[in-house]
């Protein structure tokens, strides 16, 4: 049992200035795919409160701040983070409690718009943010690099090669691997910019405020090429069109996008592929022969 009455007391001076009064009360919620996620009740004011162990605070710490950059840019909607810290066993992070709805007619372009203004107006000059984080409960790094290549290269498909490796996926995975390793740079020769993303904008990541704005929560925010952010939003599927429609009304796919979307999505199949196991790896080494098909 976490220790609801240190936590509401931290949050409550963070959020308030003051220590809570009146009753606390956690409700358990559905839906995280990596914490344990509550409603927390104090003093009739709501916070979003997710926990996990004591030693993943660093990955809490990692995504307020992920969540603040995005909220610096101010182009789209996200849960204010108020506090985290350490309970005893548990890591908690507290956020603002956002009531989630169905969204409204136009709220999905709306959407899409919010994002392509997010990709256009926040940016950076490398690649890359301040900090590592994370992507589910894998390590993700972001050493800057002036190169998007390299950056991808190190900190994105090497790295989940790697942590692949150390899983114990040898043999054709990794043959594939190495060998997309040294000509996948033919596939981007676009010259993206260094775009504030999401990071890990799957259909279980947004969703529509009461008010009909779309809400995107749970990143792995860093600054790369904004395909990567579009690429994920086709991966599972949940966007739709009019999101879509939303997207390409202000920013338009370079050419050879679509080849680059299997580069991109390749990365998070890898990271299930570590999380996950399963059919995942298998699904990465069929992505890896369709790029390296089209690079012969
Ligand atoms: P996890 O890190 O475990 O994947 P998420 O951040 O995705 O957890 O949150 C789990 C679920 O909780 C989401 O699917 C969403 O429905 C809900 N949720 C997330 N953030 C908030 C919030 N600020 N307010 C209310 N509900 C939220």
């Amino acid at each position: 049992m976490a220790d609801w009455e240190a936590i509401a007391k931290t949050i409550a001076l963070a959020a308030t200035g003051e220590a809570p009064r009146g009753e606390i009360q956690a409700r358990p919620l559905g839906g995280g795919s990596i914490n344990h996620a509550y409603a927390l009740e104090i003093a009739s004011q709501s916070y979003f409160v997710k926990l996990n162990h004591a030693d993943l605070h660093e990955m809490f710490v990692a995504e307020a701040e992920g969540l603040a950059a995005l909220r610096d840019c101010g182009r789209m909607r996200v849960p204010d983070p108020i506090a985290h810290g350490v309970s005893g066993r548990h890591a908690w992070l507290a956020l603002e409690y956002i009531p989630f709805g169905a969204g409204r007619a136009g709220s999905a372009f709306e959407a899409g718009r919010a994002l392509a203004r997010m990709h256009l107006d926040c940016r950076a000059r490398r690649f890359g943010w301040h900090r590592d984080n994370t992507i589910g409960s894998t390590h993700q790094p972001n050493a800057w690099r002036d190169d998007w290549i390299d950056f991808w290269r190190d900190n994105r498909l090497g790295f989940q090669l790697e942590e692949a490796a150390r899983n114990g996926y040898r043999g054709s995975l990794q043959r594939l691997g190495g060998e997309l390793l040294e000509r996948f740079p033919a596939l981007i020769d676009h010259n993206p910019a260094p775009s504030l993303l999401h990071g890990d904008l799957w259909g279980g990541n947004i969703a529509y405020a009461d008010d009909g704005q779309a809400v995107i929560f749970d990143p792995a925010t860093y600054y790369g090429d904004a395909e990567t952010d579009l690429a994920m939003t086709e991966l599972f599927g949940g966007f739709g069109q009019a999101f879509h429609d939303g997207y390409r009304s202000l920013l338009k796919p370079a050419a050879g996008s679509p080849i680059r979307k299997v580069l991109y999505n390749l990365y998070h199949i890898l990271n299930h592929t570590n999380l996950f196991g399963g059919g995942y790896a298998g699904q990465a080494q069929r992505m890896m022969e369709r790029l390296l098909a089209e690079l012969r």
